[in-house]
C-alpha cells in the first residue's frame, strides 16, 4: 500500500474517531472487502497449524504463564504476519488498565504496546494525571499487528479478546481506559461514535470503564487534546473515588 493510500486511510480513521462507523459505512465496506479477501486466503494455512494448546490459557493464574501459553498463537491469520507477539506491559497488580486497538509497526518490531510517538504521548497523558507508565498496565485488543494500519477485523477481535479478558481477570484493575474508537466499541460491545461514548462511565464485569481518543489520533488532530484532557480528569476522579 503506498503512502497516499495510507494517509487516506488514516484520515478516514480519524474521522471515524469522532463520527463512528455510520457515516463511513460505504468507505469501510470498500476497504474491508479487499482486506477480507487477503485474510480468507491466509486462513486455510491458519487452520492447518491451529492446535488445542491455546485452549488451555483459561487456567493460567499469572501474566507470565498466560504469556508463555499464548505467545505462539495462530488462531487468526495475523499470527503468520506478525514480527513479535505484543502481550502487554506494566504493573501486574495495576489498579489502572489502558486498552488500545492493536500493535502498530513499531510495536510489532519491539513486542511492546504503545511505543514511538503515540506511546510517548500516552505516557505524557498518564503523567498529567499523576500516573507513571510503570504504575499502569497497557494492553491491546489484538496481540498481533494488522498489516497496513488497517482496523482489526471482527473475526480477529473475537479470537483475541478472550486473552485480554484473561489479563483483566488476573490483574483485577479498578478502572479501565479504552483509547480509540476500535478499542472502545470492541471492549464495550457498543456500536456508537466516540463522541457518544466519551464522557460516560461504563461497567464491564464490575470494572469502571471510560473512553477517550487514541494518542495516534491526537498527534494528527491536536485540537482533540482538550477533550482528552477532560476525559482523563474525569477518569482520575473515578479512580480516586475507588481507591481513597
Ligand atoms: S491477533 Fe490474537 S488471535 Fe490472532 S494470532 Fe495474534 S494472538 Fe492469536
Amino acid at each position: 500500500m503506498n503512502d497516499s493510500t495510507n494517509l487516506m486511510i488514516e484520515a478516514i480513521k480519524d474521522q471515524k474517531e469522532i463520527f463512528g462507523d455510520n457515516l463511513f459505512e460505504s468507505v469501510n465496506l470498500k476497504i474491508e472487502n479487499n482486506l477480507v479477501h487477503n485474510i480468507v486466503k491466509e486462513e486455510s494455512n491458519f487452520y492447518m497449524s491451529s492446535n488445542s494448546l491455546f485452549e488451555n490459557f483459561s487456567s493460567c493464574t499469572t501474566l507470565d504463564s498466560l504469556n508463555e501459553t499464548i505467545n505462539e498463537c495462530q488462531k487468526c491469520a495475523l499470527g503468520k504476519s506478525r514480527t513479535k507477539f505484543v502481550f502487554g506491559v506494566g504493573n501486574p497488580n495495576a489498579d489502572v488498565m489502558i486498552i488500545g486497538e492493536a500493535p502498530g509497526a513499531e510495536e510489532d518490531k519491539q513486542g511492546i504496546p504503545f511505543v514511538g510517538r503515540a506511546g510517548k504521548l500516552l505516557t505524557d497523558i498518564l503523567k498529567a494525571i499523576n500516573f507513571d507508565r510503570e504504575d499502569v498496565y497497557i494492553a491491546n485488543i489484538l496481540k498481533c499487528r494488522p498489516p497496513d494500519n488497517r482496523n482489526p477485523l471482527p473475526a480477529e477481535m473475537d479470537e483475541c479478546t478472550p486473552y485480554l479478558y484473561k489479563q483483566i481477570d488476573i490483574i483485577k484493575p479498578k478502572v479501565i481506559l479504552c483509547v480509540g474508537l476500535v478499542a472502545a466499541t470492541s471492549f464495550l460491545k457498543k456500536k456508537e461514535s466516540l463522541t457518544k461514548l466519551r464522557g460516560n462511565v461504563y461497567e464491564v464485569n464490575g470494572v469502571k470503564t471510560m473512553v477517550t481518543y487514541h494518542p495516534a489520533a491526537l498527534l494528527r488532530n491536536p485540537n482533540w487534546k482538550r477533550g482528552c484532557w477532560e476525559d482523563v480528569q474525569k477518569f482520575k476522579k473515578i479512580y480516586e473515588s475507588l481507591t481513597n
